[in-house]
């Protein structure tokens, strides 16, 4: 089992260079890229790779038309610079999508239909395909199913897709074999220091119920909404840094928007932007904005953000969506730094922040999924002037990301559901190659059945926990309480009157 190898390295490594806590995106970006400069890298994901916000994206890999709207130029520009990089070196869970935002007057066609020419302008020679203005029979065809009362025409433009989770399993991979360490459910939970400067983090394996003191000449805080948390381990008295912000996705089947272009709705009633994407044969309709203070890693709905979304594409969709329609409701915390005198969170910054402790903690946050890799770049950039590591250039904008290697079977009688084509061949390189511990593991992450449909996801948990305890050797006790635990996660992610 790669687990068991992993725990025996962290065990046989007397100091690393680099220690990373928290395995998102940005904690794997890091991972992948202090590995491929050769430094002694350990990763530790208190649960699993992406359990946090890495998992619960609206899975676009963009510039951000909005940040462009709000003038940033620079943010756009590095993120288009990232997208390119993103779809080059990861296309197997990367794509290439049109969007098409349906304008209802002649001043929103001439306004979007601008700015998104720009956006296009911006990416230069990294552009994805030409802007274009749609007549009114054309938004028709290239939206199905869009309300076409008052539509004067549309704007279409192109932007990435991906699969978050899966990308975030592929850069582990990676890391790995590059050299790193990685982890997951081996969380940090205090700091050592020697003349006031971090010598070693404690982490304890949740699974074994082992302590690991572990030394390195540096230690990366990158744990998204959990960063103050982790920074208060080092500065007890230290004021918060993150202002988190929810936001929720739900998903509905394909006959609601059955086309293969997405839906931009640049402006909502309180000023948002929301979509209406394709994603593994279903619909991902988001997101909302809500500024929260409780910051917990299952975040729940609020009933109003549902009502939201759906109100939002009821209005713009021919065909009405209502709650029993709803297979999945997935919600995400946005790590957004405070900056003072804001009043709402969509204002706040989208850029990364590095910070280093005067003991010696980087810390980093903010940012996005597409810009990982950047974020990941500066960090190292800074671990390695901080801890007086020998100069080594980053390589990762050429770096391919592994794939997995999972069969697509022709078998239907061997499928673990009929709408989901995975297999016990599948779960068991989950469980062997990709650390699956847990039935929500490969239930959520390693596939995303449970963000599809929680209520298949409900169905095929007790197939899954009873072939996982026998790769994993667990007895009957086991294969129950998974069960059970994760009929309650499932629960969550479907609305009690769907
Ligand atoms: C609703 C929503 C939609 C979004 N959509 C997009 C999008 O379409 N495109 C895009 O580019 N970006 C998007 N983003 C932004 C993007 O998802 C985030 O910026 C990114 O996932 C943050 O990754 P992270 O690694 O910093 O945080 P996380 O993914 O939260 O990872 C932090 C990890 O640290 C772990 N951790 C915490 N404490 C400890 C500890 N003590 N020890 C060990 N581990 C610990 C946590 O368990 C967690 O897994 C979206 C964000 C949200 C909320």
């Amino acid at each position: 089992m790669l687990r068991d190898q992993m725990l025996t390295q962290l065990q046989q490594t007397p100091q690393w260079d680099i220690v990373i806590i928290g395995g998102g995106a940005t904690g794997l970006g890091c991972a992948v890229d202090a590995a491929s400069r050769g430094f002694k890298t350990l990763l530790v994901e208190q649960h699993d790779f992406a359990k946090g916000t890495s998992s619960r994206s609206t899975k676009l890999v963009h510039g951000g038309v909005r940040y462009l709207a709000q003038g940033n130029i620079k943010l756009v520009k590095e993120a288009l610079r990232e997208r390119a990089y993103l779809l080059r070196n990861a296309p197997h869970v990367t794509s290439t999508m049109a969007f098409v935002v349906p304008v209802y007057s002649w001043w929103d066609k001439w306004f979007y239909g601008i700015g998104l020419k720009m956006y296009q302008l911006l990416a230069g020679k990294l552009s994805l395909g030409k802007t274009k203005w749609l007549n009114k029979r054309k938004t028709l065809q290239e939206l199905p199913g869009i309300n076409d009362e008052k539509l004067k025409g549309g704007i279409l433009y192109y932007d990435g897709q991906f699969d978050d989770a899966r990308l975030a399993i592929d850069l582990a991979k990676t890391a790995i074999q590059q050299g790193a360490t990685a982890i997951n459910y081996c969380k940090a939970q205090s700091f050592i220091k020697q003349d006031n400067r971090i010598t070693a983090v404690v982490i304890k394996d949740e699974i074994n119920n082992n302590a690991y003191t572990v030394k390195a000449k540096t230690f990366i805080n990158a744990t998204g909404v959990f960063a103050d948390a982790v920074m208060q381990m080092d500065e007890p008295h230290k004021d918060n840094l993150i202002a988190p912000s929810q936001g929720i996705h739900v998903v509905v089947d394909r006959n609601f928007f059955s086309g293969n272009n997405a839906l931009m709705i640049p402006k909502t009633d309180d000023g948002r932007v929301l979509f209406a994407v394709p994603w593994h044969n279903k619909v991902i309709l988001g997101t909302t904005d809500t500024p929260v203070k409780h910051i917990s890693i299952e975040p729940k709905p609020l009933e109003e953000e549902i009502g939201f979304i759906l109100h939002h594409a009821n209005r713009y969709l021919t065909k009405t969506i209502t709650r029993k329609e709803i297979r999945s409701v997935f919600v995400g915390l946005r790590p957004l730094i405070k900056k003072g005198g804001n009043a709402t969170t969509s204002l706040l910054s989208r850029d990364h922040t590095i910070l280093v402790s005067k003991s010696r903690l980087i810390t980093v946050s903010g940012g996005k999924w597409t810009t990982y890799r950047k974020m990941a770049e500066d960090v190292i950039d800074k671990a390695i002037q901080i801890a007086q590591l020998p100069q080594k250039t980053c390589i990762t904008r050429q770096l391919s990301i592994q794939a997995s290697r999972i069969e697509a079977a022709t078998n239907s009688k061997d499928f673990l559901h009929a709408g989901f084509h995975y297999t016990a061949q599948d779960i068991q390189y989950f469980v062997t190659e990709e650390m699956a511990i847990k039935v929500e593991d490969v239930l959520a992450r390693r596939t995303r059945i449970l963000f599809l449909n929680a209520t298949i996801a409900s169905t095929v948990a007790p197939i899954v926990a009873q072939q996982m305890a026998n790769l994993l050797q667990r007895d009957e006790q086991w294969v129950q309480d998974e069960i059970t635990t994760f009929t309650q996660l499932a629960n969550q992610y479907r609305l009690a009157d769907a």
